[in-house]
């Protein structure tokens, strides 16, 4: 199952790659699909790459990509066991936002990516990407707690942490105490959120097989618990 996981990812990433359904595509460098564990408990969702993802193919490898490292390093997690995209795959020229019609245009990938990884906590950084997943929110308001409005997009018993960009703390210094404190709070918001998951998937007491052995797998996070104690 983790191995079928990984392999419809990457098809999805040849897909991304290939894909030429709004300008962005002829316009960028290399698309940047997203990256981590394909079991991964978090999802973290950017806006789109920048410059150095464009470069790279790879998401969040500049400045903010490395404070995002130390923030995962507060809770006693690594990059390679959380997943890492973007709502829209090819960078923007001159990194603008991207448009209404180039984010509906992607939509169906991040759609199929969210279906796929199924994970427990999706925190989407910062405004732009909180949108994608509740239209309405504010990310000012809605930071550093289980977000409990309507959603869209959300798999069922996922729950939704909005946090801040890590770049709006680069700009913002004052802001990064902020981000730190916020990622205290999804360690800590993980074992509700993980028997919501659960419950949503069968009921805590009356998983089959399967989920108890997809659940079992999902050990990436274990330090994640105990670090928020
Ligand atoms: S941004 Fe998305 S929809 Fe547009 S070309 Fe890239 S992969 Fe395709």
């Amino acid at each position: 199952m983790p191995d079928e996981r990984a392999a419809a990812l990457a098809a999805l990433a040849v897909e991304i790659e290939a894909c030429r359904a709004c300008p962005l595509g002829s316009q960028r460098t290399q698309s940047v699909p997203g990256e981590g564990s394909p079991n991964a408990e978090l999802l973290l969702v950017g806006e789109a790459p920048g410059a150095h993802e464009d470069a790279a193919g790879r998401p969040f490898v500049g400045a903010a990509g490395k404070l995002l490292d130390l923030l995962l390093s507060l809770i006693g997690l690594q990059r390679p066991q959380v997943y890492v995209l973007n709502v829209v795959k090819c960078r923007p020229p001159e990194n603008r936002d991207p448009e209404p019609t180039e984010i509906a245009a992607c939509a169906g990938f991040l759609e199929r990516q969210l279906a796929l990884l199924q994970p427990v906590i999706i925190a989407p950084l910062g405004r732009h990407a909180l949108r994608a997943f509740a239209p309405d929110a504010k990310i000012s308001e809605a930071h550093g707690a289980p977000f409990q409005g309507a959603t869209r997009q959300t798999p069922a018993g996922t729950t939704l942490f909005p946090l801040y960009h890590p770049a709006a703390a680069l700009h913002n210094g004052a802001l990064r105490p902020t981000l730190e404190r916020d990622m205290g709070a999804l360690a800590r918001a993980l074992p509700a959120a993980r028997s919501t998951w659960r419950v949503a998937r069968g009921g805590a007491g009356e998983a089959s097989l399967s989920e108890i052995e997809a659940a079992a797998e999902r050990d990436q996070l274990r330090l994640f618990e105990s670090e928020a104690q």
